[in-house]
């Protein structure tokens, strides 16, 4: 069993943790929390506690909440570090992980840099094998590759993708906007070369605008083969990818809420959609053009990928195997439908 600590239970950092629990060759040795609050006594009734620092320790003890003890000592008993910290600590806590000879994850809030390998679980799985240091992708850079990976073998594809971003996740009440769409003026958007740094060479150029939701982001995307191509030969490419479901207006699905509303009727845990969501009456081709919608669930589509990365840093199995596994696991799959 891989033994794994957890630095931060956030939005990410707790959807790895619980998927951990469900995998049959690893395991959480523990959660760091930085702050005494409710969502810290939620995690101390699941897995051990761990605080940042020494000078963390008493706030804990004031308030009633369990700690076992600091990131060091969560070091001393794992074998790797998920860290989901807030975008930006990265470079803080690799010099940390790296003191104490530990192998971490890194999320995508930090720079490729950072690690100098991004990953994604179809793209580049092997790439992680036996590494250190790993950057999971943004959920928004994950999204793109999911769809765009299995494309790449018609050859030579150019990519333009337009992004509507939810302004923030739903338990955030501090963030905006409420009433305006804020266009992002950096062109292209940070998110066409992260997808650039993990499917290399891919000629691809994003905008992004950020709107008044909380639920999903949209993308708008348009690629153009070197060649005509089919609409029955793209849905071939993306078949079998059970990361990428195709739900349709037709069946009533018109909306990123009523995709919500699915993952809330089917069980799926705090509503989490780790797919992502193709309308299949979207996919239209004039030329060597393609053109589809997506919607991406932020909180959620990179928790497989963090899972594989895992596998694939400790050389636990291979590509195909450990999708399966992580798949079976989360069920990932049981909602491609689209007439
Ligand atoms: P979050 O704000 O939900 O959670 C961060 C957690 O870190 C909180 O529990 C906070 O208390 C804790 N924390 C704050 N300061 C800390 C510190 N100095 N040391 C340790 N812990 C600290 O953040 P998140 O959304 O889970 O994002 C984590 C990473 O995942 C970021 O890199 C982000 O870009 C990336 N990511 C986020 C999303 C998303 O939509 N939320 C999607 C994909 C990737």
């Amino acid at each position: 069993m891989l033994k794994v600590g957890i630095n931060a239970y956030g939005t990410i950092g707790k959807r790895v943790a619980e998927a951990i629990t469900k995998q049959d060759d690893m395991k959480v040795v523990g959660v760091v929390k930085a702050h005494p609050n409710y969502m810290s006594f939620v995690a101390s009734k699941k897995f051990k506690l761990f605080v940042p620092e020494k000078s963390a320790l008493k706030s804990f003890e004031d308030s009633g909440i369990k700690v076992e003890g600091t990131l060091e000592n969560l070091m001393d008993d794992s074998e790797l570090i998920l860290d989901a910290t807030p975008e930006g600590e990265g470079e803080k806590y690799k010099a940390i992980y790296q003191k104490n000879k530990k192998k971490a994850i890194f999320q995508g809030g930090e720079d490729h840099e950072l690690t100098n390998l991004s990953f994604n679980a179809y793209a580049n799985f092997k790439e992680a094998w036996g590494k250190d240091y790993v950057r999971v992708v943004s959920c928004n850079t994950t999204g793109l590759i999911r769809t765009l990976f299995p494309l790449t073998a018609f050859g030579k594809i150019k990519v333009r993708a337009n992004l509507v971003r939810r302004a923030t996740d739903p338990d955030d009440y501090t963030k905006g906007p409420i009433n305006s769409i804020v266009p992002d003026l950096k062109i292209p958007s940070h998110h066409g070369p992260d997808v650039a740094s993990v499917i290399k060479g891919l000629d691809i150029q994003t905008m992004a605008v950020k709107v008044p939701t909380t639920l999903m982001h949209l993308h708008f995307v348009n690629v153009t083969f070197p060649n005509e191509v089919g609409v029955d030969e793209i849905l071939g490419k993306w078949k079998g990818k059970r990361r990428v479901a195709f739900v349709s207006g037709k069946d009533g699905v018109k909306s990123t809420s009523q995709l919500m509303d699915i993952a809330r009727e089917t069980g799926r845990e705090r509503s989490d959609l780790y797919e992502i969501i193709l309308w299949k009456d979207s996919i239209s081709v004039k030329g060597n053009e393609l053109f589809y919608y997506q919607a991406v669930h932020q909180e959620s589509d990179v928790v497989p990928e963090n899972i594989d990365a895992m596998r694939s840093m400790f050389q636990l199995d291979e590509k195909e195997e450990s999708i399966d596994k992580t798949d079976k696991s989360l069920r990932i799959g049981e909602l491609a439908y689209a007439r």
